[in-house]
């Protein structure tokens, strides 16, 4: 019976500007997203009966149709039922690393991966472009889960320029493991807070303003210059404005891992993830260590990690 395990990254975001409304009602955002060596696995396996099982041992995750893995499935299945049909079921098992709720993209990582092996397992031959518009009709995040690496996104998150970045820097993240933050209500509560500055994202008229909205220029520059120090100090979350005040040992957190050292610290996505970036591992562990004896908390878990080229990674 054939079998596929893949890697599947978890992301951090060096950059989240919000810019208005979307007439889809998401918002338009400029993200520069970057892959991580924290990581799931996930192990797909070709099953005789025509049944799809999913496993996965993480009590925050559920196994119904709710997960973003069985909605990769079923949505193969409707696209390509003729080829999908021919095969038998599939058993996938997810091996959780990824904190869930964290702002790491786990879910959205899960379903890429799913993507991926399941083209591979079923023989549907969809080339990467293919596989990035299946994944953006899963959930915003998924396509530059499948891209991986470092990229500008912009939209709702779906419409990804990659960025070369050779300098693959450290990430230490810290997340308090009790504590798991709702996106939607992070989204919907920014739009409360801030939705009159808002750029309104209706024609082209409103474009050249957008545009004038968008701070993310330094962040590419100093990405594109391999300037480290740069990277650190252009790092910016409008999220942080809705989620820092709301959860102020987040916002705590923050503050003892930015003067800890690193070359800057912010929250990753919707959060409640914190990261600090440094230039070399042992600096990482360095810096986990101070965080651990500042905050003796068993709550708190802490990861060394690094900027990896690839968001999915076959591995058998
Ligand atoms: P993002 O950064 O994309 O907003 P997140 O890291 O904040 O995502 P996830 O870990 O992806 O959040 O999980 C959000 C919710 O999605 C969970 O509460 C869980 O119920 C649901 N979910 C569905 N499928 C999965 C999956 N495969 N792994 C984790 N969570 C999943």
């Amino acid at each position: 019976m054939k079998l596929y395990s893949l890697t599947a990254a978890a992301k951090i975001n060096l950059y989240l500007e919000i810019i208005g409304n979307r007439p889809d009602d998401f918002h338009e955002l400029v993200m520069i997203m970057q892959s991580v060596s924290l990581a799931d696995r996930l192990t797909l396996r070709a099953l005789r009966a025509p049944t799809v099982q999913l496993r996965c041992d993480h009590p925050q995750v559920p196994t119904d149709e709710s997960n973003l893995v069985c909605k990769a499935v079923a949505l193969l299945s409707k696209e390509f039922p003729e080829q999908v049909n021919q095969q038998g079921g599939v058993e996938i098992t997810i091996e959780k690393h990824i904190p869930v709720g964290a702002g790491l993209a786990g879910g959205s990582a899960n379903a890429a991966a799913a993507l991926v092996g399941l083209n591979l397992l079923w023989g549907l031959g969809l080339t990467q472009i293919e596989l990035l518009l299946l994944g953006a009709k899963l959930g915003s995040d998924v396509p530059f889960c499948i891209l991986g690496g470092t990229a500008i996104a912009t939209g709702r998150g779906e419409t990804l320029d990659p960025i070369q970045n050779e300098n693959l820097l450290y990430a230490v993240l810290a997340k308090y493991e009790s504590l798991s933050v709702s996106t939607p209500w992070v989204y919907q509560t920014y739009r409360q807070q801030f939705g009159d500055t808002y750029v309104p994202v209706t024609d082209a008229t409103t474009l050249a303003e957008r545009q004038q909205r968008v701070h993310s220029g330094p962040m590419v520059s100093a990405i594109a210059a391999q300037n480290s120090a740069a990277m650190g100090q252009h790092l910016c979350n409008d999220l942080e404005k809705v989620v820092l005040p709301a959860h102020p040992q987040v916002a705590q957190l923050k503050e003892t891992m930015a003067s800890s050292g690193g070359l800057g610290t912010l929250m990753s996505g919707s959060g409640p993830t914190v990261f600090t970036l440094t230039e070399t591992q042992a600096a990482a562990e360095a810096l986990l260590e101070q965080v651990r004896s500042r905050i003796p908390n068993p709550d708190l878990k802490l990861w060394v990690t690094q900027f990896t080229h690839t968001g999915i990674r076959l591995d058998g």
